[in-house]
């Protein structure tokens, strides 16, 4: 069966804390990418060392950047990823850094959002971050890594498009069926069956349909509670193959309590639904 994981910060992003990772009991983590003066060799030395005693794997570490807001969809387009050419510079530089910090952690797998990709192969500024994302891909390739895109931001034919563009063995897909509802990008199951060739991680997240997809956020709720349908998730992961980690995402940072007691019942759920699955 898949592991459980969770995705966790150290002291930056929107997971759960470090120090909760051993109470949450889960065999694996994704982690979001600490500040920069959180990564030399001494806080590597650490990280690791407190992993193999909560006896947890780092299954892909995830990008962020200074700059970046989720406020609305419009900010997201402005201010994400590799997109925004005002940065995109020293953003590549940073995330060959994080690719560095993943490969000291032991980790093969580097996941971001690239950002909002122009939809149309004719954009002219399409051709300029697909070269950025190639340079990404070969970097991670030289390490023996992956590199993995968030979904949410594209419709799958969009994906898939940009990934035949880019066109490097190791550009895979860290899917996430909630941002397929929040950014309002299509059918999450649909489009997971899709990309299901690309798949190499995952994220158990939830969430409602905005009223007016694609204009306004849909809402983020916890696991079971939204719009994904989260046994027909697990049934479809299952159809295809993905034997991967199961990695639940809450992004209630305000309210720690809160985010580890949902994370407690989404551990429970996905337990329970996969043990159901795996019993047909
Ligand atoms: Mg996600």
């Amino acid at each position: 069966m898949n592991p459980i994981g969770v995705f966790a910060s150290v002291d930056a992003g929107l997971g759960v804390s470090w120090d909760v990772i051993r109470q949450i009991g889960v065999p694996t983590i994704q982690l979001h990418a600490p500040h920069r003066g959180s990564r030399g060799r001494d806080a590597v030395a650490r990280l690791i060392a407190q992993l193999a005693e909560f006896q947890v794997r780092l299954t892909a570490v995830f990008a962020g950047f200074d700059g970046e807001s989720y406020a609305d969809i419009p900010t997201v387009e402005r201010t994400i990823g590799l997109v925004p050419k005002a940065t995109r510079a020293e953003r590549l530089q940073e995330m060959f850094e994080i690719a560095d910090f993943a490969d000291q952690m032991g980790c093969d797998a580097v996941g971001l959002h690239i950002g909002v990709v122009p939809h149309d192969r004719r954009d002219p500024d399409r051709a300029g971050i697909v070269e950025v994302t190639q340079k990404l891909c070969q970097y991670c390739q030289d390490h023996g890594q992956f590199l993995h895109l968030e979904t949410g931001q594209e419709t799958a034919e969009d994906l898939i498009a940009f990934i035949s563009d880019v066109g490097y063995e190791n550009l895979k897909i860290n899917f996430d069926p909630a941002n397929m509802i929040l950014y309002g990008t299509g059918e999450p199951l649909e489009a997971l069956r899709q990309v299901a060739p690309w798949v190499r991680s995952v994220h158990c997240k939830d969430g409602k349909w905005s009223d007016q997809p694609g204009v306004t956020w849909g809402q983020e709720v916890p696991l079971g509670q939204g719009d994904v349908n989260i046994r027909a998730y697990l049934e479809t992961l299952h159809e295809i193959g993905y034997t991967g980690p199961l990695t639940i995402e809450r992004e209630i940072p305000q309210d720690p309590e809160r985010q580890l007691s949902e994370i407690g019942d989404a551990v429970r759920l996905l337990e329970e639904l996969l043990q159901a699955i795996h019993a047909e």
